[in-house]
């Protein structure tokens, strides 16, 4: 069984990150869809928010698996038995970026390969931090959503939680 772990902020999931998943998904069996934080540093979302969000976003589907951690992702992939990252690519500075990240990864763990895929033009100009931007500035952020995302139930949820 070919099994990827696409890790992300996903702080909050975007369009663009659902068309790598499915991308991926034409690709790989089962992918993990594995959200990274740091302890120290706090995110716009907390990490159980996000997972929440991306599980609303992709509702059930037994190929996907949904889950956070902190640490490596050579770790994680190791724990989950996933001989493949996957990354999404927008733009040169994103390969930039990512061409380190996995070579630093594949010098950890030879096996383990880092996979590609390209943002659908469409989607390509989608970040979290627009996302984020637009929330915080009150506009509407669901053209860049999935659909049946309930932003706004999350958004209340994590003022009250503060
Ligand atoms: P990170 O902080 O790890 O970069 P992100 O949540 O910003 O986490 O992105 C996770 C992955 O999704 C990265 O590989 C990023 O390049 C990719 N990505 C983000 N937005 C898009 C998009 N609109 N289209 C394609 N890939 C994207």
């Amino acid at each position: 069984m070919r099994t990827a772990v696409f890790p992300g902020s996903f702080d909050p999931f975007t369009l663009g990150h659902l068309d790598v998943l499915n991308s991926s998904l034409k690709l790989f069996d089962k992918v993990i869809v594995a959200v990274g934080y740091n302890s120290g540093k706090k995110g716009f979302f907390p990490p159980q928010t996000r997972v929440e969000i991306i599980r609303q976003a992709i509702g059930e589907n037994p190929r996907v698996e949904i889950c956070s951690y902190t640490g490596l992702t050579v770790d994680l992939c190791k724990d989950k038995k996933a001989d493949f990252i996957v990354r999404g690519l927008r733009t040169t500075t994103d390969f930039d970026l990512e061409s380190v990240i996995s070579q630093a990864n594949r010098t950890m763990k030879p096996e383990l390969l880092t996979v590609f895929i390209p943002a659908g033009h469409e989607y390509s100009f989608i970040s979290s931090t627009v996302v984020r931007d637009l929330i915080v500035n009150g506009g509407d952020a669901s053209g860049f959503l999935p659909k049946g995302v309930d932003i706004s139930g999350f958004i209340e949820q994590s003022r009250r939680d503060k």
